[in-house]
């Protein structure tokens, strides 16, 4: 009943899974469990949620899609719906908001994040006759959550009488962890792999790595487009802002004018090079080959170039002053951030090497048509990328990892990789996450090259060394669940009603005696609490589950100890103090100074060290909001990179605080200066977060005969450890010695016959606090 356009038709016809479907829709049919593996653009997204329409999966229930990444839930939903020749009711996308799923939805694309949402209201998912977890090899928190929950649900459908199929669709990356884990299927699942046709691509590293990815990335471009045949480009960078930043540099190289006709440029083609000379069309330091082959080759090229360059003699010319831009724009505001490091400094163009390039680039007279892609791009943007470029001129997309493995975009002939990623790095105290770039896995740079090979063999160029490949990065990076710190996991998955995490199947489990641990903890805090179990079972243990507390908690992205505090804090209009507390604690070797040119009194002096830190990042701001923050920072020995580095985090989680408190004001620019009985509430709320972490002065006369009574000047009796733990030897704390304190963190100093415990940044508490914040 579905009638394709015949383009449509044609278009599907060369996808590979094709030829397929008679086999995946038999084993669907036959199985609850089917794991889908196939090479991206192989038309798993696209091809397989028609099949199942076609077969009638869609009749009484719905088809469920779920992506991990937005870009891809819009696109695809589109894409599908267009070829099944059905409207946005019927084939439809949701995620946090945005979407159009209405009462006429038959197959809805989602984030993983909405499945989940939905799992806790309707348990058995009782909408769906089918869930297609895509995407699952990027193995993102959700997704390995929901095929842990999945996995038990299909049987539990099936003894309700209204069965539910899984398929699981991934690249062809670690599927074992899938197949071979008995906790998760006992029996595994059968595996269809989707074989596809991919054209050889020819990888080159750069001798050297240069810092400034960007740069080399340009340089990189602008070389392909001016010396190198027709094809796509597609380059790989880290972020929304990097994908601007080039796109903008790019378009302003090779500009694209409307009302010029490109058609004659294909007539005057440049003669077309060998793949030899293709190969070898990189600058020497690219190649990694016999010098004298080397040499010989860039010969034949410079003639075959001299040769392009006469007959772009004869080419229009074109007037630079009066060129289009793509309807784009209004998006230079992006690239101009203050947060934006990649300020234009960067493709100055100075030595010998960049002359040529400009040359290059005046000498050039076909545009480039470039174009963004990243995750948060609107979707009319996004569907550029799939359509052809305008006649005469070079498509060049300019993306984050997205078009790594969830989108495929026709015609790509040359990677550029910069093999760069933006990735969450965790700190390891407060559990603060922080957008780090890295390197990306070995395996995501050949996902990445892979995509130069689609339709013809192609090139990829990854800007750093073969050393940096074999020695830098990793051969793939652990799961997101294995990376994200217990505490926090362990949280939110009780807030969704998981109550026993530690035997939860995951597909890779984190380790157990951290989640036990992390379960101690939350208890502790008074963020989970003890229900005896239903099933009377001498074996069974209580089970722990979320308090109110807990669940607003949940909401803070950092260790549950510092959201506890946060969420205290929001109350009194604490919040831009915390923040920052919260933010400078997660920060190392923030200041070298002794804490004398922060003087204090009373509940202010008594808050401690994190008083001291607050201070110092309080009045930095200001500084920095005059512009002295240089000067500032020098005068107080306090690390200026620290400093910036404390400013964006405290920007992360005031946006991500205002995700869930809209009316929150965190802004410490606001704020005034912490008076007297702001410093006891936050004495308070310390205690509340570090409530495990308490120590008490060792009283001189528990100090045994003989001993050195001075070495106890300064020492304490902490909870889990039988040796003394001392105050800091630069702590405010050591001109009052309180009786009663709580530290952030233990660690060891001097050498191996001295050895003491030390505590880091130590608030002094009353001990009356003490019963309501921790519990027996
Ligand atoms: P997979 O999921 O196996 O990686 P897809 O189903 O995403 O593969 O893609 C199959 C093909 O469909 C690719 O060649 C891709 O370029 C094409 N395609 C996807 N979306 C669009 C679109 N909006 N317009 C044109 N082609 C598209
Ligand atoms: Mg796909």
């Amino acid at each position: 009943e579905v009638k394709r356009d015949p383009k449509i038709q044609i278009a599907r016809l060369k996808l590979p899974i094709l030829g397929e479907e008679q086999r995946v829709m038999e084993l669907i049919n036959e199985n609850e469990f089917l794991i889908v593996a196939g090479e991206t653009g192989s038309g798993k997204t696209t091809q397989i949620p028609q099949f199942l329409y076609e077969a009638g999966y869609a009749s009484t229930k719905m088809i469920a899609v779920t992506e991990p990444r937005r870009v891809a839930t819009v696109a695809m939903a589109a894409r599908v719906g267009y070829e099944l020749g059905l409207s946005s009711k019927e084939v439809s996308y949701l995620m946090r908001f945005e979407g159009n799923v209405g009462k006429e939805t038959k197959i809805k694309f989602m984030t993983d994040g909405v499945l989940l949402k939905e799992i806790q209201s309707d348990f058995l998912l009782s909408k769906y006759s089918v869930v297609i977890i895509d995407e699952a090899h990027e193995r993102s928190v959700y997704t390995d959550i929901l095929l842990g929950l999945l996995s038990r649900i299909v049987p539990l459908r099936r003894k309700r009488g209204s069965p539910l199929r899984l398929i699981i669709m991934s690249a062809t990356l670690r599927i074992e962890d899938f197949t071979e884990n008995t906790r998760l299927f006992k029996t595994p699942p059968p595996v269809i792999k989707i074989e596809s046709r991919q054209f050889p691509v020819t990888v080159h590293f750069n001798k050297h790595t240069y810092s400034d990815y960007l740069k080399e990335a340009y340089k990189k471009a602008v070389k392909i487009h001016t010396r190198l045949p027709e094809g796509g480009i597609l380059i790989f960078v880290t972020g929304q802002q990097e994908v601007h930043y080039l796109v903008r540099k790019l378009r302003t190289s090779f500009p694209y004018k409307k009302n010029v006709d490109y058609s004659k440029l294909i007539q005057k083609k440049r003669p077309t090079l060998t793949e030899t000379e293709q190969a070898l069309d990189s600058e020497p330091e690219d190649i990694e080959s016999d010098d004298d082959e080397v040499e010989k080759e860039m010969k034949r090229m410079r003639k075959a170039r001299r040769k392009m360059r006469q007959k772009h003699k004869e080419l229009p010319k074109i007037n630079l002053d009066d060129y289009d831009m793509p309807e784009d724009d209004g998006q230079a505001d992006l690239v101009d951030d203050n947060d934006d490091q990649d300020s234009e400094g960067h493709l100055s163009d100075s030595d010998a090497e960049d002359d040529t390039l400009t040359a290059a680039i005046k000498n050039c007279r076909q545009p480039l048509w470039v174009l963004p892609l990243y995750s948060m791009l609107g979707s009319s943007k996004q569907a550029r990328v799939f359509q052809p470029a305008p006649v005469g001129a070079r498509l060049c997309v300019v993306s984050t990892d997205v078009a790594e493995t969830s989108l495929t975009i026709p015609a790509i002939k040359y990677v550029v990789d910069t093999g760069k990623k933006k990735m969450r790095v965790y700190d390891h105290v407060t559990g603060a996450s922080a957008w780090r770039v890295v390197w990306t896995s070995q395996a995501s740079a050949e996902q990445r090259s892979g995509r130069a090979g689609r339709t013809a063999p192609g090139h990829a160029y990854r800007l750093y060394s073969s050393a940096v490949f074999q020695h830098d990065c990793v051969e793939q990076y652990p799961p997101d669940i294995c990376r994200r710190p217990p505490d926090h996991l362990t949280l939110t998955m009780k807030c969704m009603g998981i109550d026993k995490v530690v035997n939860f199947p995951f597909p890779t489990a984190p380790d157990r005696m951290q989640l036990r641990l992390a379960e101690q903890r939350l208890e502790v805090l008074g963020l989970l609490e003890r229900h005896q179990s239903k099933a009377k079972r001498s074996d069974d243990e209580d089970v722990l589950k979320v308090t109110a507390l807990g669940r607003a908690v949940s909401a803070f992205p950092l260790l549950p100890r510092y959201g506890k505090l946060l969420a205290l804090s929001h109350q009194p209009a604490l919040l831009p103090y915390s923040v920052a507390l919260v933010a400078a604690l997660s920060v190392p070797e923030v200041m070298s100074g002794k804490p004398d040119s922060w003087p204090a009194t009373g509940h202010l002096l008594l808050l401690g060290d994190p008083g001291v830190l607050l201070r110092a990042v309080g009045a930095a701001e200001h500084a920095h909001l005059k512009g002295e923050e240089e000067l500032f920072c020098a005068k107080y020995g306090l690390r200026e990179k620290a400093v910036e580095e404390i400013r964006k985090l405290r920007k992360q989680l005031s946006s991500e605080i205002k995700l869930c408190v809209p009316n929150a004001v965190t802004s410490l620019g606001d704020a005034r200066a912490v008076d007297d009985s702001q410093a006891r509430l936050l004495r308070q709320l310390v205690l509340t977060a570090l409530g495990d972490q308490v120590a008490t002065k060792i009283q001189l006369h528990e100090v045994k005969e003989g001993e050195d009574k001075r070495k106890y000047k300064y020492a304490y009796h902490c909870a889990n450890m039988e040796e003394p733990v001392h105050l800091h030897s630069e702590s405010i704390l050591r001109k009052v010695i309180p009786e009663w304190v709580v530290y952030q963190e233990l660690y060891e100093t001097g050498s191996e016959e001295r050895r003491k415990m030390v505590m880091r940044h130590v608030t002094a508490i009353e001990p009356e606090w003490l019963p309501v914040y921790v519990p027996k």
